[in-house]
């Protein structure tokens, strides 16, 4: 059965592929993944800016809301990019994006809750 991921081809049977441990009976959707992540990394990025904008802007509901999506998006979108396998230049870039995301989204989330409640 040759393997979706890496097309190894492992012994009739095999569950999971010898060369790369993939689980056989899943499709390997790594592009689409990858193209996925990429639109996910641009999206936590630009709701750090508005969680962080619109803190300084005193829209505190907004930063809240904007920042907490910002940082569930910021790490969901790295564990995407891990599985993937992304390398290299993208996956830094991607890295890169989503952690300048997480800080403005927590920056705007914080901001957020202390124009809420203070
Ligand atoms: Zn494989």
């Amino acid at each position: 059965m040759k393997c979706p991921k890496c097309g190894f081809d492992n012994p009739d049977g095999s569950v999971f592929c010898e060369e790369c441990d993939w689980k056989l009976n899943i499709a390997y959707k790594g592009e689409k993944m990858a193209v996925n992540s990429v639109y996910l990394a641009i999206a936590a990025l630009v709701l750090g800016i508005v969680a962080t904008a619109t803190a300084f802007l005193d829209q505190g509901i907004v930063a809240l809301i904007c920042g907490a999506v910002g940082m569930f998006l910021s790490g969901y979108t790295q564990s995407l990019v891990r599985l993937t396998g992304i390398q290299g230049n993208v996956k830094q870039r991607l890295m890169v994006m989503t952690t300048i995301g997480l800080i403005l989204s927590v920056v705007g989330f914080i901001y957020g809750v202390y124009l809420m409640f203070a």
